[in-house]
């Protein structure tokens, strides 16, 4: 039996619709048009290729999208003087500044200084704090998508054994937060954890954000198990140039899951659709309105 594959291009794209059709809304009724500022500090290509498809994709929503591009050698205070300005403006309602920052800027001053209620990221300690709590929060983008994606597959994850592996602030911490909200119950597992692939095995939902290339094998899966690669990984091919590889050894675990999301065409593609979302929500939040129907 081989696995389900767990379409993220298609889930991507149904999000992105329903987003379009709630942006739609809520300008025919409120006259309220969500905006998103996206920051990029310097020009590194990775980051660039991220900013573009963003503004693409904020736009065809029917959003407002705002592109601010600064040299890699900008003054910390000039980079606060704009997220203060972003932070004033009424028709920003989602600030991201496109992460890592060039050497020499201060990433915790710059999250620090968004709007809590602007943070469409969800990197900010109030926002990482109310998640924490259990408390409505913006939260952070791909690790909403590696919910969405895992609900495609499981109507409800309650009781479920869940294992995260990798605890950074961007996915693994509120990974596990989203999972707990959902009542699953989580491992957390990180460099030193001992006996990785015992902890995997027993877990029903196996999400792998670690930027180890291939490094979650087929053999330590549970039969059955779901599992939701966040690793974006490129390798060098016999040919020169390269290619993308995930978290985990896909062709050893399609053998053995149950559902599995392929790299690319699996969280990747979530992780705007859920900024998306994300802006949506605190545009309607910021205007006093309920929150939008996704
Ligand atoms: P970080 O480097 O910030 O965190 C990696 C985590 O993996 C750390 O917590 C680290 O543990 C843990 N780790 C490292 N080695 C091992 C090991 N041998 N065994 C177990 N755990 C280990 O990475 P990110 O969280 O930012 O990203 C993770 C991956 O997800 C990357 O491949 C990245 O490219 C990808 N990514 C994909 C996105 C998407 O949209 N699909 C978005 C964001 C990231 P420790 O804390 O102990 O050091």
């Amino acid at each position: 039996m081989t696995a389900k594959i767990i379409d993220g291009k298609v889930i991507a794209a149904e999000l992105r619709a329903r987003v379009a059709d709630e942006v739609a809304r809520v300008k025919r009724e409120h006259n309220l048009v969500p905006g998103l500022a996206v920051v990029l500090v310097g020009s590194d290509p990775a980051s660039e290729v991220y900013v573009r498809s963003k503004h693409t994709q904020t736009q065809a929503a029917g959003m407002a999208s705002f592109e601010h591009k600064l040299p890699a050698d900008v003054s910390q205070a000039d980079l606060l003087a704009l997220v203060a300005k972003l932070n004033r403006d009424p028709a920003v309602h989602g600030i991201l500044v496109q992460l890592p920052l060039p050497k020499g800027l201060n990433t915790e001053a710059v999250i620090n200084a968004i709007d809590p209620a602007k943070d469409v990221d969800g990197l900010h300690p109030n926002n990482a704090g109310r998640l924490a709590g259990g408390f409505e929060a913006l939260s952070p983008c791909t690790p909403l998508g590696c919910i969405i994606l895992t609900k495609s597959v499981h109507a409800s994850l309650e009781g479920m054994n869940a294992i995260v592996i990798g605890r950074s602030n961007l996915v693994g911490r509120p990974l596990v937060q989203l999972l707990l909200n959902q009542n699953a119950t989580v491992t957390i597992a990180h460099s030193r954890s001992r006996d990785l692939p015992g902890l995997v095995k027993r877990a029903d939902l196996v999400y792998a954000a670690v930027g180890k290339p291939e490094m979650v094998r087929g053999d330590w899966l549970k039969q059955g198990a779901t599992v939701i690669d966040v690793g974006i990984n490129r390798i060098p091919k016999e040919d020169g140039k390269t290619r993308l590889v995930g978290d985990v050894a896909y062709q050893e675990a399609l053998a053995v899951a149950g559902a599995i999301t392929p790299v690319p065409g699996g969280v990747g593609q979530m992780t705007v659709a859920c900024l998306l979302v994300n802006t949506l929500r605190a545009a309607c939040a910021i205007a006093g309105l309920p929150k939008p129907a996704v």
